[in-house]
């Protein structure tokens, strides 16, 4: 018997608000009635908002992340095309696997789990393509295995000191929502986000933001797809319709969550996922336990990925967490198995629920081995939402 509620802290699904929540319980509609573009189309406006794009097309596809990932590369790209991919985490490896399923002709650049996007040695191998071979640079933008965020615009500035041509892809599927990013600004071709993270969500569908440049591409791609053609889905968009059925309680979910994204104003869910995170993170640097990401400028504001002690098996954390505390957190992905515990701080969110987030690490880490002082994490973490909060300006700590 589970009292009291169930907290998650997982980097995805998310927190869903409770006005989210009620505004998709709603009686089944016609999705053809001549009235349901009332509903949809202002949800493209208000997902190219999200993105920050005026120029670019916002579409929304029934499935994940993953199902947008495949409609972004076999809506645009050859088969055989070669493309210029990096792996740095779980995330970032699944989507090299599924360009290798979908046959292109994959370059792939490894680094440790825990760096960023390799923007120099990129920036290298576009250098020495001199006969324009490689079509696309595909960058996860939040590698949420390893609490990783990797500067899209610096990509993108690699890409135009070598005057290349190649379309930009990105994964945004734990960032769109949560964290800095410029569709147009950063000329990025494909951004790939999802419904359960930063948008607050349940699972269900996938969002793609489409620059004009990967719709000219599109046109010519040659690679096969059926049930995401980018060319039905515009066609039915532009009236608010989709080709097949819609989840249309998701819709009226989208539509509240973005109100919600627009009244906090972006900058502002922005400068929260910022203020959270670096609670946590201090939370865990007084523990003297390191993050995954190894260095401060690559920290995630979504998704803190924290390394336990040897003597620890991770896997314990988050099974005491679970089963005597209500309490999810991430598990280890891959080769971090074991090694690691996620915390995800996306999405709707706040400090006291951060808070909790320490405190019960704090409990079920002891159990599993650690020694760990209580309150440590939570007093750290609590000095820092003393001054960072909403209502005050940003107070420098005596202790910095
Ligand atoms: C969650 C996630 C995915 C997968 O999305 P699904 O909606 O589960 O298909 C892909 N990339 C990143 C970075 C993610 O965090």
């Amino acid at each position: 018997m589970r009292t009291g509620q169930s907290h998650l802290f997982i980097p995805g699904p998310t927190n869903i608000p409770e006005a989210v929540r009620q505004a998709m319980n709603v009686p089944m509609q016609d999705m053809r009635a001549p009235d349901f573009g009332e509903l949809t189309l202002d949800l493209f406006i208000g997902l190219k908002r999200v993105l920050r794009t005026e120029k670019g097309q916002a579409m929304i596809f029934p499935g994940s992340g993953t199902g947008a990932w495949e409609a972004a590369i076999t809506n645009t790209l050859n088969p055989g095309d070669k493309v210029l991919m990096s792996r740095y985490g779980q995330f970032s490896t699944l989507w090299v696997e599924m360009a290798k399923r979908l046959g292109l002709d994959v370059e792939v650049i490894d680094v440790a789990w825990g760096a960023g996007v390799p923007v120099k040695e990129i920036s290298r191998r576009l250098g020495r393509d001199t006969n324009d071979e490689i079509k696309a640079v595909f960058v996860t933008h939040n590698e949420t295995a390893t609490g990783v965020t990797s500067n899209i615009k610096a990509v993108r500035n690699a890409l135009d000191e070598n005057f290349h041509d190649a379309l930009l892809f990105v994964d945004g599927v734990s960032s769109i929502g949560s964290l800095e990013f410029r569709m147009d600004e950063w000329e990025v071709d494909l951004i790939v986000a999802g419904s359960q993270k930063g948008l607050m969500l349940p699972a269900g569908f996938g969002v793609l933001g489409v620059s004009e440049k990967a719709l000219e591409a599109s046109k010519t791609s040659t690679m096969r797809r059926a049930f995401f053609e980018f060319t039905d889905m515009m066609n039915m968009n532009a009236d608010g319709y989709f080709p097949y059925t819609p989840p249309t309680q998701l819709l009226h979910g989208l539509k509240k969550s973005l109100e919600r994204i627009e009244e906090e104003g972006l900058d502002q869910v922005v400068a929260r996922h910022f203020r959270l995170a670096e609670g946590v993170r201090r939370g865990i640097a007084a523990w003297d336990m390191n993050l995954v990401a190894e260095h401060h400028t690559l920290y995630s504001d979504t998704v803190s990925a924290v390394r336990v002690p040897a003597n620890v098996d991770a896997r314990d954390v988050i099974r005491i967490a679970y089963e005597d505390f209500n309490t999810s957190f991430g598990s280890g992905l891959g080769p971090l198995g074991g090694k690691v515990f996620r915390i995800g701080h996306i999405g709707d969110l706040n400090e006291a629920m951060c808070l909790t987030a320490l405190s019960v690490a704090e409990i079920v880490l002891n159990r599993a081995g650690a020694q760990i002082q209580f309150g440590s994490g939570v007093a750290a973490a609590q000095t820092w939402f003393s001054t960072e909060t909403r209502s005050r300006p940003r107070v420098k700590l005596a202790a910095e």
